[in-house]
Protein backbone atom coordinates (compact mmCIF):
# COMPACT_ATOMS: atom_id res chain seq x y z
CA UNK A 1 0.00 0.00 0.00
CA UNK A 2 1.27 3.16 -1.01
CA UNK A 3 -0.13 6.66 -1.16
CA UNK A 4 0.66 10.50 -1.76
CA UNK A 5 2.60 11.08 1.15
CA UNK A 6 5.45 8.69 0.14
CA UNK A 7 7.87 12.01 -1.08
CA UNK A 8 6.51 14.47 1.96
CA UNK A 9 8.84 15.52 4.74
CA UNK A 10 9.23 13.48 7.79
CA UNK A 11 6.87 15.08 10.04
CA UNK A 12 4.13 14.35 7.21
CA UNK A 13 5.14 10.96 6.89
CA UNK A 14 4.78 9.83 10.64
CA UNK A 15 1.81 11.59 10.54
CA UNK A 16 0.31 10.81 7.28
CA UNK A 17 1.65 7.59 5.71
CA UNK A 18 -0.93 5.15 4.73
CA UNK A 19 -4.23 7.71 6.17
CA UNK A 20 -7.10 7.87 4.06
CA UNK A 21 -5.66 5.15 1.32
CA UNK A 22 -8.88 2.66 1.72
CA UNK A 23 -10.18 1.84 -1.34
CA UNK A 24 -12.54 -0.31 0.14
CA UNK A 25 -14.31 2.02 2.21
CA UNK A 26 -12.55 5.34 2.65
CA UNK A 27 -11.37 4.58 6.31
CA UNK A 28 -9.42 7.68 6.82
CA UNK A 29 -7.27 5.80 9.55
CA UNK A 30 -5.38 2.21 7.53
CA UNK A 31 -7.65 -0.99 8.51
CA UNK A 32 -5.91 -3.31 10.48
CA UNK A 33 -6.10 -6.51 8.23
CA UNK A 34 -6.21 -9.67 11.03
CA UNK A 35 -6.58 -12.25 8.22
CA UNK A 36 -3.73 -15.20 8.35
CA UNK A 37 -4.88 -16.24 4.85
CA UNK A 38 -5.89 -14.43 1.49
CA UNK A 39 -8.32 -15.97 -1.51
CA UNK A 40 -6.37 -16.30 -4.32
CA UNK A 41 -8.44 -14.51 -7.61
CA UNK A 42 -8.36 -18.12 -9.37
CA UNK A 43 -6.41 -21.02 -10.33
CA UNK A 44 -2.57 -20.24 -9.92
CA UNK A 45 -3.70 -16.54 -9.52
CA UNK A 46 -2.02 -15.29 -6.09
CA UNK A 47 -2.57 -11.99 -5.46
CA UNK A 48 -0.17 -9.35 -3.19
CA UNK A 49 -1.33 -11.42 -0.10
CA UNK A 50 -0.94 -15.31 0.63
CA UNK A 51 0.03 -16.11 4.43
CA UNK A 52 0.55 -14.07 7.07
CA UNK A 53 3.61 -14.89 8.49
CA UNK A 54 5.20 -13.88 4.88
CA UNK A 55 3.36 -10.43 4.03
CA UNK A 56 0.40 -8.90 5.68
CA UNK A 57 -0.69 -4.97 4.64
CA UNK A 58 -0.91 -3.75 8.05
CA UNK A 59 2.52 -4.79 8.85
CA UNK A 60 3.85 -3.92 5.35
CA UNK A 61 2.38 -0.38 5.65
CA UNK A 62 4.24 0.25 9.04
CA UNK A 63 7.36 -1.27 7.34
CA UNK A 64 7.34 1.37 4.73
CA UNK A 65 6.42 4.32 6.95
CA UNK A 66 9.39 3.57 8.99
CA UNK A 67 11.89 2.51 5.76
CA UNK A 68 10.98 6.20 4.66
CA UNK A 69 11.53 7.80 7.86
CA UNK A 70 15.02 6.41 8.26
CA UNK A 71 15.90 7.48 4.65
CA UNK A 72 16.08 2.86 3.31
CA UNK A 73 15.02 0.93 0.66
CA UNK A 74 12.51 -1.22 2.76
CA UNK A 75 12.31 -2.10 6.48
CA UNK A 76 11.12 -5.88 8.05
CA UNK A 77 8.81 -5.42 11.24
CA UNK A 78 9.85 -7.87 13.61
CA UNK A 79 8.21 -9.64 16.83
CA UNK A 80 10.29 -7.70 19.09
CA UNK A 81 14.05 -5.53 18.99
CA UNK A 82 15.87 -8.62 19.46
CA UNK A 83 14.44 -10.80 16.69
CA UNK A 84 15.43 -7.92 14.99
CA UNK A 85 19.12 -8.18 16.44
CA UNK A 86 18.61 -11.89 15.41
CA UNK A 87 17.71 -11.44 11.84
CA UNK A 88 20.63 -9.94 10.84
CA UNK A 89 22.89 -12.13 13.41
CA UNK A 90 21.54 -15.36 12.40
CA UNK A 91 21.81 -15.56 8.86
CA UNK A 92 25.60 -14.60 8.86
CA UNK A 93 27.20 -18.12 7.70
CA UNK A 94 28.89 -20.07 10.03
CA UNK A 95 31.26 -18.84 12.41
CA UNK A 96 31.30 -14.62 11.12
CA UNK A 97 33.08 -12.69 13.08
CA UNK A 98 30.75 -9.79 14.80
CA UNK A 99 31.99 -6.98 16.90
CA UNK A 100 29.71 -5.11 19.23
CA UNK A 101 29.99 -2.35 21.93
CA UNK A 102 31.25 -4.13 25.29
CA UNK A 103 28.50 -1.71 26.69
CA UNK A 104 25.52 -2.58 24.12
CA UNK A 105 22.37 -3.37 25.05
CA UNK A 106 22.30 -6.56 27.53
CA UNK A 107 19.53 -8.27 25.51
CA UNK A 108 21.83 -8.27 22.53
CA UNK A 109 25.03 -9.05 24.55
CA UNK A 110 23.03 -12.12 25.67
CA UNK A 111 21.69 -12.86 22.19
CA UNK A 112 25.66 -12.49 20.92
CA UNK A 113 27.21 -14.78 23.67
CA UNK A 114 25.02 -17.34 23.61
CA UNK A 115 25.10 -17.25 19.88
CA UNK A 116 28.59 -17.25 20.16
CA UNK A 117 28.62 -20.11 23.00
CA UNK A 118 26.66 -22.42 20.28
CA UNK A 119 29.91 -21.40 17.83
CA UNK A 120 27.35 -19.99 15.18
CA UNK A 121 29.74 -16.84 15.26
CA UNK A 122 32.83 -15.06 16.37
CA UNK A 123 32.45 -12.51 19.25
CA UNK A 124 34.68 -9.33 19.42
CA UNK A 125 33.66 -6.97 21.98
CA UNK A 126 34.87 -3.53 21.73
CA UNK A 127 34.96 0.31 22.95
CA UNK A 128 34.46 1.57 19.91
CA UNK A 129 34.89 5.00 20.84
CA UNK A 130 38.53 3.92 21.25
CA UNK A 131 39.91 4.12 17.56
CA UNK A 132 42.94 1.85 18.31
CA UNK A 133 40.37 -1.07 20.07
CA UNK A 134 38.27 -1.12 16.97
CA UNK A 135 40.96 -0.66 14.09
CA UNK A 136 42.49 -3.90 15.73
CA UNK A 137 39.22 -5.50 16.35
CA UNK A 138 38.64 -4.88 12.46
CA UNK A 139 41.32 -7.10 11.46
CA UNK A 140 40.04 -10.02 12.66
CA UNK A 141 37.66 -9.62 9.36
CA UNK A 142 34.03 -8.96 10.99
CA UNK A 143 31.20 -9.68 8.79
CA UNK A 144 28.83 -7.24 10.54
CA UNK A 145 29.82 -4.58 12.80
CA UNK A 146 26.77 -3.47 15.36
CA UNK A 147 26.92 0.14 16.76
CA UNK A 148 24.86 2.04 19.48
CA UNK A 149 24.30 5.26 19.88
CA UNK A 150 23.68 6.90 22.07
CA UNK A 151 24.91 3.94 25.10
CA UNK A 152 23.01 2.55 27.28
CA UNK A 153 23.36 3.79 30.46
CA UNK A 154 25.95 6.38 29.99
CA UNK A 155 25.27 7.52 26.63
CA UNK A 156 28.33 7.62 25.26
CA UNK A 157 28.15 8.24 21.85
CA UNK A 158 30.14 6.81 18.68
CA UNK A 159 31.04 8.71 15.48
CA UNK A 160 28.92 6.55 12.86
CA UNK A 161 30.72 7.81 9.84
CA UNK A 162 33.88 7.22 10.63
CA UNK A 163 33.30 3.78 12.12
CA UNK A 164 31.37 3.22 8.92
CA UNK A 165 34.09 4.63 6.58
CA UNK A 166 36.70 2.05 8.54
CA UNK A 167 34.56 -0.81 8.54
CA UNK A 168 33.48 -0.28 4.59
CA UNK A 169 37.19 -0.83 3.89
CA UNK A 170 37.55 -4.41 5.43
CA UNK A 171 34.35 -5.32 3.75
CA UNK A 172 32.08 -5.34 6.82
CA UNK A 173 28.24 -4.49 6.80
CA UNK A 174 27.49 -1.75 10.35
CA UNK A 175 23.90 -2.37 11.64
CA UNK A 176 23.25 0.48 13.97
CA UNK A 177 20.38 0.28 16.87
CA UNK A 178 18.75 3.50 16.61
CA UNK A 179 16.64 2.78 19.53
CA UNK A 180 17.70 5.22 22.16
CA UNK A 181 17.15 8.17 19.40
CA UNK A 182 14.68 7.29 16.69
CA UNK A 183 15.05 8.60 12.74
CA UNK A 184 13.28 11.67 14.37
CA UNK A 185 16.64 12.56 15.78
CA UNK A 186 19.29 10.34 13.81
CA UNK A 187 19.69 8.86 10.58
CA UNK A 188 22.34 6.41 10.56
CA UNK A 189 22.23 5.41 7.02
CA UNK A 190 22.93 8.78 5.30
CA UNK A 191 25.69 8.31 7.93
CA UNK A 192 27.26 5.30 5.56
CA UNK A 193 25.29 2.78 7.84
CA UNK A 194 23.66 -0.63 5.89
CA UNK A 195 21.17 -1.19 8.52
CA UNK A 196 19.55 0.42 11.22
CA UNK A 197 17.81 -1.87 13.97
CA UNK A 198 15.04 -0.14 16.25
CA UNK A 199 13.12 -1.93 19.03
CA UNK A 200 9.86 -0.15 18.17
CA UNK A 201 8.88 -1.12 21.65
CA UNK A 202 10.23 2.17 23.05
CA UNK A 203 10.03 5.86 20.82
CA UNK A 204 8.42 4.51 17.54
CA UNK A 205 5.46 3.59 19.42
CA UNK A 206 5.95 5.47 21.75
CA UNK A 207 3.76 4.68 24.17
CA UNK A 208 4.74 1.38 26.31
CA UNK A 209 2.29 -1.23 25.34
CA UNK A 210 3.61 -2.71 22.17
CA UNK A 211 6.52 -5.10 21.79
CA UNK A 212 8.09 -5.22 18.67
CA UNK A 213 11.34 -4.61 16.42
CA UNK A 214 12.05 -3.58 12.80
CA UNK A 215 15.60 -3.70 10.58
CA UNK A 216 15.52 -1.29 7.74
CA UNK A 217 17.95 -1.49 4.88
CA UNK A 218 19.74 0.72 2.57
CA UNK A 219 19.63 -1.75 0.06
CA UNK A 220 17.13 -3.15 -1.50
CA UNK A 221 18.75 -6.70 -2.45
CA UNK A 222 19.30 -6.68 1.32
CA UNK A 223 15.51 -5.72 2.30
CA UNK A 224 14.41 -8.78 0.01
CA UNK A 225 16.85 -11.02 1.77
CA UNK A 226 15.70 -10.15 5.18
CA UNK A 227 11.97 -9.94 4.65
CA UNK A 228 12.30 -14.24 2.87
CA UNK A 229 14.72 -14.53 6.18
CA UNK A 230 11.83 -13.44 8.44
CA UNK A 231 9.67 -15.29 6.50
CA UNK A 232 12.04 -18.73 6.78
CA UNK A 233 12.54 -18.39 10.63
CA UNK A 234 9.15 -16.59 11.51
CA UNK A 235 9.93 -13.81 13.55
CA UNK A 236 7.87 -11.40 11.83
CA UNK A 237 5.39 -9.00 13.94
CA UNK A 238 1.54 -9.34 14.37
CA UNK A 239 -0.70 -7.10 12.47
CA UNK A 240 -2.64 -5.49 15.56
CA UNK A 241 1.23 -5.28 17.08
CA UNK A 242 1.80 -3.30 13.54
CA UNK A 243 -1.21 -1.55 13.61
CA UNK A 244 -0.97 0.19 17.17
CA UNK A 245 2.82 0.75 16.33
CA UNK A 246 1.66 2.89 13.36
CA UNK A 247 -0.59 4.69 15.71
CA UNK A 248 2.19 5.55 18.01
CA UNK A 249 4.55 6.84 15.31
CA UNK A 250 2.03 9.29 14.32
CA UNK A 251 3.13 11.50 16.96
CA UNK A 252 6.83 10.73 17.23
CA UNK A 253 8.03 14.04 15.82
CA UNK A 254 5.95 16.27 18.53
CA UNK A 255 6.50 13.51 21.10
CA UNK A 256 10.43 13.34 20.61
CA UNK A 257 10.24 17.28 20.90
CA UNK A 258 8.57 17.51 24.12
CA UNK A 259 10.80 14.99 25.93
CA UNK A 260 14.25 16.41 24.75
CA UNK A 261 13.21 19.60 25.61
CA UNK A 262 12.12 18.20 28.84
CA UNK A 263 15.31 15.89 29.16
CA UNK A 264 17.41 18.89 28.74
CA UNK A 265 15.82 20.92 31.39
CA UNK A 266 15.84 18.05 33.75
CA UNK A 267 19.90 17.93 33.16
CA UNK A 268 20.24 21.01 33.88
CA UNK A 269 18.84 20.75 37.02
CA UNK A 270 20.51 17.87 38.04
CA UNK A 271 23.67 19.09 36.99
CA UNK A 272 22.94 22.24 38.91
CA UNK A 273 22.02 20.32 42.51
CA UNK A 274 24.14 19.55 45.27
CA UNK A 275 23.01 15.93 45.81
CA UNK A 276 23.88 14.85 42.27
CA UNK A 277 27.67 14.17 41.59
CA UNK A 278 27.76 13.95 37.61
CA UNK A 279 24.86 13.78 35.11
CA UNK A 280 25.57 12.23 31.78
CA UNK A 281 23.13 14.00 29.06
CA UNK A 282 25.09 14.25 25.54
CA UNK A 283 23.00 18.11 25.48
CA UNK A 284 25.73 18.97 28.07
CA UNK A 285 28.56 20.69 27.00
CA UNK A 286 30.63 18.62 29.96
CA UNK A 287 29.28 15.15 27.74
CA UNK A 288 32.44 13.68 26.14
CA UNK A 289 30.50 12.98 22.81
CA UNK A 290 28.56 16.34 22.81
CA UNK A 291 30.69 17.32 20.05
CA UNK A 292 29.95 14.29 17.58
CA UNK A 293 26.28 14.30 19.12
CA UNK A 294 25.53 18.11 17.66
CA UNK A 295 26.57 17.12 14.42
CA UNK A 296 25.35 13.65 13.66
CA UNK A 297 21.97 14.31 15.79
CA UNK A 298 19.11 16.64 15.21
CA UNK A 299 18.89 16.54 19.32
CA UNK A 300 19.97 15.18 21.97
CA UNK A 301 17.07 12.59 22.94
CA UNK A 302 15.06 11.98 26.24
CA UNK A 303 17.49 9.56 27.67
CA UNK A 304 20.19 10.71 30.79
CA UNK A 305 21.42 9.13 33.63
CA UNK A 306 22.88 10.64 36.72
CA UNK A 307 24.91 9.66 39.52
CA UNK A 308 24.28 10.18 43.53
CA UNK A 309 26.58 11.44 45.69
CA UNK A 310 25.51 9.34 48.31
CA UNK A 311 26.06 5.75 47.72
CA UNK A 312 23.40 2.58 47.67
CA UNK A 313 21.72 4.17 50.64
CA UNK A 314 20.79 7.35 48.73
CA UNK A 315 19.66 5.67 46.05
CA UNK A 316 16.77 3.90 48.13
CA UNK A 317 15.97 7.00 49.71
CA UNK A 318 15.75 8.66 46.23
CA UNK A 319 13.31 6.07 44.53
CA UNK A 320 11.16 6.22 47.70
CA UNK A 321 11.05 9.68 47.85
CA UNK A 322 11.23 11.02 44.08
CA UNK A 323 7.87 11.66 42.47
CA UNK A 324 6.75 11.89 38.83
CA UNK A 325 9.44 9.12 37.66
CA UNK A 326 7.88 5.37 38.04
CA UNK A 327 10.32 2.74 38.64
CA UNK A 328 10.72 0.28 35.70
CA UNK A 329 12.61 -0.91 33.00
CA UNK A 330 12.14 0.29 29.21
CA UNK A 331 12.21 3.62 27.34
CA UNK A 332 10.78 5.65 24.92
CA UNK A 333 7.28 6.17 26.17
CA UNK A 334 5.35 8.80 27.11
CA UNK A 335 5.42 8.40 30.80
CA UNK A 336 8.81 8.93 32.51
CA UNK A 337 10.68 6.32 34.02
CA UNK A 338 13.44 5.83 36.23
CA UNK A 339 15.77 2.66 36.35
CA UNK A 340 18.78 1.92 38.62
CA UNK A 341 21.06 -0.20 36.06
CA UNK A 342 23.37 -2.11 38.94
CA UNK A 343 20.00 -3.79 40.32
CA UNK A 344 17.60 -3.72 36.92
CA UNK A 345 18.98 -3.26 33.84
CA UNK A 346 22.59 -4.34 33.81
CA UNK A 347 22.25 -6.86 37.13
CA UNK A 348 23.09 -9.46 34.74
CA UNK A 349 26.58 -7.96 33.94
CA UNK A 350 27.75 -8.90 37.52
CA UNK A 351 29.62 -6.66 39.05
CA UNK A 352 32.98 -6.55 37.72
CA UNK A 353 32.05 -5.97 34.06
CA UNK A 354 29.86 -3.06 35.48
CA UNK A 355 32.94 -1.41 37.04
CA UNK A 356 34.80 -2.09 33.95
CA UNK A 357 31.81 -0.16 31.89
CA UNK A 358 31.81 2.96 34.28
CA UNK A 359 28.33 1.45 35.92
CA UNK A 360 28.16 2.62 39.58
CA UNK A 361 25.74 1.64 42.25
CA UNK A 362 25.17 4.81 42.61
CA UNK A 363 24.12 5.71 38.35
CA UNK A 364 20.02 6.29 37.82
CA UNK A 365 18.89 6.45 34.50
CA UNK A 366 15.57 8.16 33.79
CA UNK A 367 13.61 8.02 30.44
CA UNK A 368 12.01 11.51 30.80
CA UNK A 369 8.12 11.76 29.14
CA UNK A 370 6.26 14.25 27.83
CA UNK A 371 4.78 15.64 31.72
CA UNK A 372 5.14 19.39 32.57
CA UNK A 373 8.49 20.16 33.60
CA UNK A 374 7.55 21.55 36.36
CA UNK A 375 6.00 18.27 37.84
CA UNK A 376 8.88 16.19 36.67
CA UNK A 377 11.51 19.00 38.37
CA UNK A 378 9.40 18.64 41.52
CA UNK A 379 9.24 14.90 41.49
CA UNK A 380 13.12 14.45 41.09
CA UNK A 381 13.98 17.23 43.89
CA UNK A 382 11.55 15.38 46.30
CA UNK A 383 13.85 11.95 45.56
CA UNK A 384 17.09 14.68 46.11
CA UNK A 385 15.56 16.30 48.94
CA UNK A 386 15.44 12.71 50.55
CA UNK A 387 18.92 11.73 50.04
CA UNK A 388 20.61 14.50 51.78
CA UNK A 389 20.70 17.04 49.05
C1 LIG B 1 14.86 -2.56 24.30
C2 LIG B 1 16.04 -2.58 23.40
C3 LIG B 1 16.30 -3.69 22.57
C4 LIG B 1 15.45 -4.95 22.60
O1 LIG B 1 14.16 -4.70 22.17
P1 LIG B 1 12.88 -5.56 22.65
O2 LIG B 1 11.77 -4.90 21.92
O3 LIG B 1 12.79 -5.42 24.14
O4 LIG B 1 13.11 -6.97 22.24
C5 LIG B 1 17.38 -3.63 21.72
N1 LIG B 1 18.21 -2.55 21.69
C6 LIG B 1 17.99 -1.48 22.49
C7 LIG B 1 18.92 -0.32 22.42
C8 LIG B 1 16.90 -1.46 23.37
O5 LIG B 1 16.71 -0.40 24.16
Amino acid sequence: MTDDKADSCPETIAAAFGVASDPAFGAVAPPLYLSTTYEFAGFEQPRAYDYGRAGNPTRDLLAEAIAKLEGGAGAVITASGMAAVDLLVSRLPAGAQVVAPHDCYGGTIRLLKARAELGQIGLRLVDQADAGAFASALRERPRLVLVETPSNPLMRIVDIRSICTMAHEVQAEVAVDNTFLSPAIQQPLALGADYVIHSTTKYLNGHSDVIGGAVVAADAVQVEALRHWANVVGSTGAPFDAWLTLRGLRTLFPRMEWQQANAMAVAHYLESHAAVAKVHYPGLPSHAGHAVASRQQRGFGAMLSFELVGGIEAVKCFIAAVGCFTLAESLGGVESLVAHPATMTHADMGAEARALAGISDNLLRLSVGIEAEQDLIVGLGQGLAACGG
